[in-house]
């Protein structure tokens, strides 16, 4: 039985008896809206991005936590799926952290029904969903062996043994944008697409007493100039991102701290990341990678 993956120091019996909690992540897709390299682009990273191949291929955005909560759903993820081996139908749970393109391609859940699919291991996917993605998904219309639910900023809802907490995405006018916090064994937070956290994402975090075990970041800029209240990040936002965590407790030396989703506008190709990103004492995410919190 695969179970986790790459964890040759934490036998399964251990797992099974509970004396070792992990969590996984895996990075299904961790490029901005236009892919890495860029769908109609001839830039010159998207130039050598290509030539590269490897970790240098980025698809839109998405990520599976264990093998049963999935976030966003891009047009990409039928390729994600079959890329990684993930069987859609065990799936339970996704969240859905905005409208845009890019996060979420609403026709696919029309696939989730007779004679699309058959005999689905689980027996409805439930989505939690800002609200833009929410009017997005029943505008475009769902079978029945999906439930939705709006989730707004700061509301908390149980999820099996997750726990998941809504916080408010510096992101898009309207649509109510959210990042999440998620509890299973570990408490991550996912933070795709947002600028810099609001005042009171800080102040929630702090009085909530969270210590976060992961964060992933939106660093859709790399090293282009956006302001604090711009709507995505690049290192230097980041670099003061991390300060105020650290300073409310929220985050520690033990910490894992990953940069994800980037524009080819950014140059993002991954030897240059990793190497900015190690200036922060952060990894860079690519596309099908797995973190054991
Ligand atoms: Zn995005
Ligand atoms: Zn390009
Ligand atoms: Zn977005």
């Amino acid at each position: 039985m695969k179970f986790l993956s790459g964890c040759s120091i934490i036998k399964y019996t251990d797992y099974v008896k509970g004396k070792v909690n992990v969590m996984k992540l895996t990075y299904l897709g961790t490029a901005a809206a236009e892919g890495f390299p860029a769908v109609f682009c001839n830039c010159k990273y998207c130039i050598e991005a290509r030539k590269l191949g490897g970790k240098n291929i980025r698809t839109r955005s998405q990520a599976l936590i264990n093998d049963d909560l999935l976030i966003d759903l891009p047009a990409d993820t039928y390729m994600h799926f079959l890329q990684n081996g993930i069987e859609g139908d065990k799936i339970k749970y996704l969240l859905i952290t905005h409208s845009h393109g890019d996060h979420l391609y609403a026709g696919e859940l029309h696939m989730r029904q007779s004679p699309y699919s058959h005999d689905e291991r689980s027996e409805k996917l439930e989505i939690y969903a800002s609200r833009g993605a929410y009017d997005k998904i029943t505008k475009t219309g769902f079978p029945k062996s999906v439930s939705l639910s709006a989730i707004g900023a700061y509301e908390s809802v149980s999820l099996g043994k997750y726990t998941v907490t809504a916080l408010p995405a510096r992101h898009m006018a309207g649509d109510f944008a959210n990042i999440y916090i998620i509890k299973g064994d570990k408490t991550l937070l996912y933070a795709h697409d947002t600028g810099f956290f609001y005042d009171e994402v800080f102040d929630f975090i702090e009085k909530q007493g969270i210590v976060f075990d992961m964060i992933s970041l939106d660093c859709t800029n790399v090293d282009i100039h956006i302001p604090d209240s711009g709507t995505h990040m690049g290192f230097p936002n980041i670099e003061r991102l991390i300060a105020r965590l650290t300073d409310i407790g929220a985050i520690n030396s033990d910490t894992k701290k990953i940069v994800n989703h980037f524009s080819h506008n950014g140059g993002p190709l991954h030897a240059f990341l990793e190497e900015r990103a190690s200036e922060y004492g952060c990894s860079v995410s690519y596309d099908g990678m797995s973190v054991e919190i």
